[in-house]
């Protein structure tokens, strides 16, 4: 393993930097060392210790995934034709037996299918906790670390049980006080503040269907003493608007807007009922979206109307979302499933290649309001993926960045984070990825109906 301290050029490349200007370097370099970039640019080469050739591929910033529940790896193809409600009833009792070594095999597979995307900062939303079982939030770190890749996990809670008029069981909530106590234990033992953090932590209770107003409103005043993000579900479906009517009398984001939960360290997932005064008042606020277009596809939720969102200035990212509703996770999936859906909502022009790329970079970082990764910029981490342009698919694209979007998605052929490689020529470069599938699979057979 190249160490992160290890100086190297990335040369003979297309350098899409993602910068303020939206600058491209053709045969372009990009500088690393000390785990940082130093320099991006193209021409005359500075002699750094270790050059390494990339033969005309295509470089990025690392892609930052916003949103994901990575143990449902375990649950892939189920309720298949299920809406949101009817698919949340009949896994919970599923998702109900999940334990530590389960959830490591599960974030194990799902943190290297996005590593093999380009995505080198993982956010996951747990949320899922059965009654005595212990060290789940620590065993998606330790797989994290021990792929390369970063993590920003959460402390997700359930209390709002179906004897309450919530959805799920209630043998899967929890109490407030045991949650709240979890959370800041959990901050405590892994949230790195400040720039270059590989293990994060946010606050994040699932969903208003799911989670009382008073855990709502304590979650936040927690997250904000303790300095961390905060994040959940919102207008996902329209049953999740007519449940909010009945139960709260008004709409999703007026109830979040009650909670103290339109602000700029907040940031929702999926967003795709959204009026336009809604949106106003997301941009206003600062709060953030992360736009999972498969899964709101897959479950028929609909499409977010993100084209409207970014006019208006709203922090927009990516998410695979759960592999129980995307059973592929693949980041660069997400990249091209956005400009096409953008574009079925609002014609061809509604979003360009690079538009969608920005969306899952620099849109990425700012939703998890990380200033040090995103672009390709001096002193920003030096998180980049690389993407061949030799393949079949590309042949005849004289614009090889918007051929890999159309022509999408790929395996990355380089991935690094923080200066050091986890994927090489296609390939994890930390873990045998044979060995990860077969140890998925035998916990994954526990899940079996
Ligand atoms: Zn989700």
């Amino acid at each position: 393993m190249t160490p992160a301290g290890g100086a190297r050029l990335f040369a003979n490349a297309w350098v899409v930097t993602m910068d303020d200007a939206g600058a491209e370097h053709l045969s372009g370099w990009v500088h690393v060392e000390d785990g940082l970039v130093v320099a991006t640019g193209s021409g005359a080469e500075p002699a750094v210790a270790e050059r390494v050739d990339l033969h005309g591929a295509v470089v990025t910033p690392g892609l930052v995934n916003t949103h994901h529940h990575l143990y449902q790896t375990l649950t892939r193809a189920r309720a298949q034709q299920a809406d949101l409600f009817t698919w949340l009833r009949e896994l919970y009792p599923v998702w109900s037996r999940i334990d530590a070594e389960a959830e490591y095999a599960a974030a194990r597979t799902g943190l290297a299918e996005l590593a093999l995307s380009g995505c080198s900062t993982v956010f996951d939303h747990h949320y899922v906790f059965p009654r005595g079982r212990q060290g789940l939030i620590e065993a998606e770190v330790q797989a994290a670390r021990e792929l390369g890749v970063r993590i920003v996990a959460s402390r997700g809670s359930m209390d709002l049980g179906v004897s309450a008029g919530g959805l799920p069981p209630d043998d899967l909530v929890e109490d407030i006080d045991a949650v709240l106590a979890e959370t800041e234990r959990l901050a405590a033992a892994l949230h790195e503040p400040g720039a270059g953090a590989r293990v994060q932590l946010a606050v994040a209770p699932c969903s208003p269907f799911s989670v009382t107003g008073r855990l709502m409103e304590e979650s936040a005043a927690l997250a904000r003493r303790l300095g961390l993000p905060l994040h959940t579900h919102l207008a996902e479906t329209l049953e999740e608007e007519n449940y909010c009517v009945e139960l709260y009398g008004c709409r999703p984001v007026e109830y979040l807007e009650r909670l103290g939960w339109l602000a700029d360290d907040v940031w929702c997932a999926h967003c795709v009922h959204l009026s336009d005064d809604d949106i106003a008042r997301f941009a206003s606020s600062g709060t953030g979206v992360a736009h999972c277009p498969t899964s709101n596809l897959r479950l028929g939720a609909g499409v977010a109307p993100v084209r409207a969102m970014l006019d208006a200035g709203v922090r927009v990212g990516l998410g695979v979302d759960g592999s129980a509703s995307n059973e592929r996770g693949d980041l660069f999936l997400e990249v091209k499933q956005a400009l096409l859906v953008a574009r079925g909502r609002g014609g061809g022009a509604a979003m360009t290649a690079r538009d969608a790329i920005r969306l899952a970079t620099r849109g990425g970082a700012s939703v998890l309001r990380r200033d040090d990764i995103g672009s390709l910029e001096p002193g920003k981490c030096a998180d980049l993926a690389v993407w061949r342009t030799d393949g079949l698919e590309l042949g005849g694209a004289d614009d090889p960045v918007a051929g890999i979007v159309f022509a999408g998605p790929h395996r990355v052929d380089r991935l690094v984070v923080g200066g050091v490689d986890v994927v090489r020529e296609g390939a994890l470069a930390n873990a045998d990825e044979r060995e990860i599938a077969q140890a998925h699979r035998a916990q994954a057979r526990r899940f079996s109906l």
